[in-house]
């Protein structure tokens, strides 16, 4: 028996990285996947490894900041599967830029992307879930720190970590969890993973965490089942970053 048997889940991002591993691993234990993002090519990956365990799962191809894409998105879910237990707020954007160099466009881009995109999912999702289902936001650290250069990251992740607070207390009453997760360094592309000179810049994340080794997708699919099945946790915040939070001296070592 999966944890999740009958349960219905909808995971964005998950053409890549942490969000590919979480649907997998929300499938494996039982549920149906409906899983998103832009890119088709890569969504056959994701398919194919949930094909390959025999779960069921249907790919949609979705940007998060259109607000149409979204009740579409849940219209076909609860056409194909016929109800809405689980939603991970996974998708989002990256870069690094002085704030002096932003553009406001760049900053409404991320904010669109990494804010528009999880409130847009709370909102939609929220009155067709199920009673008792639960909300993922993949937020950030740096939603609760300061990073240089990534002003418009770290304002978005704050943010949604913020709502996920104030969400959670408006459902509370169905029994509705709702919670962020914090990674740390996760190596997927988002933080260079496969490009070049990547060793050199993971050698870099391992030294500077106190567990001495980047996260891995899978740990953060392990963190999301957690939050997706644990019964008295909600508002709440979960930082999975091999101690770098705790860590007063986070980036002494890596010099
Ligand atoms: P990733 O491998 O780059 O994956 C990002 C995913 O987001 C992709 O599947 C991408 O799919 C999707 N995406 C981006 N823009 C989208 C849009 N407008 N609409 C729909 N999907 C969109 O990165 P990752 O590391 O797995 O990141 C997943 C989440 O973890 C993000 O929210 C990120 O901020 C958070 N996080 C990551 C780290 C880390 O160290 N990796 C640390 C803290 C937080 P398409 O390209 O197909 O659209």
């Amino acid at each position: 028996m999966g944890k999740l048997d009958q349960k219905v889940a909808i995971v964005t991002g998950a053409t890549s990285g942490i969000g590919r591993e979480t649907a997998i691993l929300l499938s494996r234990e039982g549920a149906s996947v409906v899983f998103t993002g832009r890119n088709k090519d890569a969504a056959e990956e994701t398919s194919d490894l949930i094909s390959k365990e025999g779960g069921k799962c249907l790919f949609i191809q979705h940007d998060v900041a259109d607000e149409n894409n979204w009740i579409e998105v849940i219209k076909t879910t609860k056409d194909h599967f016929g109800s809405l237990d689980i939603l991970v707020n996974n998708a989002g954007q990256f870069f690094l830029k002085p704030i002096m160099e932003t553009s406001l466009e760049d900053f409404n881009q991320i904010c669109s992307v990494n804010i528009d995109g999880a409130w847009l999912g709370m909102k939609h999702c929220l009155p067709e879930m199920n009673d008792g289902g639960a909300i993922v936001n993949v937020s950030s650290l740096m939603g609760q720190m300061g990073l240089p250069d990534a002003s418009g990251y770290c304002a978005s992740k704050g943010a949604v970590t913020s709502m996920t607070k104030a969400a959670a207390l408006e459902v509370a009453d169905r029994n509705i969890k709702i919670n962020a997760l914090h990674p740390g360094v996760i190596w997927t592309p988002m933080v260079g993973a496969g490009s070049e000179g990547d060793n050199d810049l993971k050698s870099f994340f391992q030294l500077e965490t106190p567990l001495r080794e980047v996260g891995l997708p899978k740990n953060m699919a392990d963190a999301i089942l957690f939050l997706c099945t644990t019964e008295y946790l909600t508002g709440s915040d979960l930082n999975v970053d091999g101690g770098r939070f705790a860590d007063g001296a986070m980036g002494s070592n890596a010099s």
